[in-house]
């Protein structure tokens, strides 16, 4: 099968989301941030989480990403896509990928990550079955930088 996210690809988007998430934390929002690519590699939409900013439950930055690649990409769904995530999608993002057909997640830290760092969404997962999991490819994506967002946040917020 044809790769298009390559190794370097990979590489730049995880320092990418990770930049995004600190920008975010300094903005006074959570440190989170997500970033689309599409089948050939391009950037489709990014996001950061804004539920404070837009007192919006929803605004996660998963969510915020789907809803800027789907206008850039004048589409409700999203098939071929890859996600990258700075800290592993909730349950709810998990679900509205699955709605816009992303198959391919990438996370930077993952939920225990994120609990370990002040940021625990665990219970998000529990209403779901676990055959949600099975439908995603999830790749975790090693990176220095991954818990500077988590740090950044707990000394600002
Ligand atoms: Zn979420």
């Amino acid at each position: 099968m044809r790769e298009p996210i390559s190794e370097e690809l990979r590489t730049k988007c995880g320092e990418s989301v990770i930049d995004l998430a600190i920008s975010n934390v300094k903005a006074g929002g959570l440190p989170f941030a997500a970033i689309i690519v599409d089948q050939n590699g391009e950037t489709i939409g990014k996001g950061v989480n804004q539920v404070a900013r837009l007192l919006d439950c929803t605004a996660h930055a998963e969510i915020q990403a789907i809803r800027e690649a789907s206008r850039n990409e004048e589409s409700s769904t999203l098939k071929g896509a890859t996600l990258f995530a700075s800290g592993e999608p909730c349950g709810l993002c998990y679900m509205a990928m699955r709605m816009a057909e992303i198959r391919k997640v990438i996370i930077v830290s993952d939920r225990y990550e994120a609990e370990k760092h002040g940021f625990d969404y665990l219970w998000t997962y529990k209403y779901f079955n676990v055959s949600l999991f099975r439908e995603f490819d999830i790749r975790t994506l090693d990176n220095d930088r991954k818990l500077v967002p988590f740090q950044l946040a707990k000394e600002l917020i």
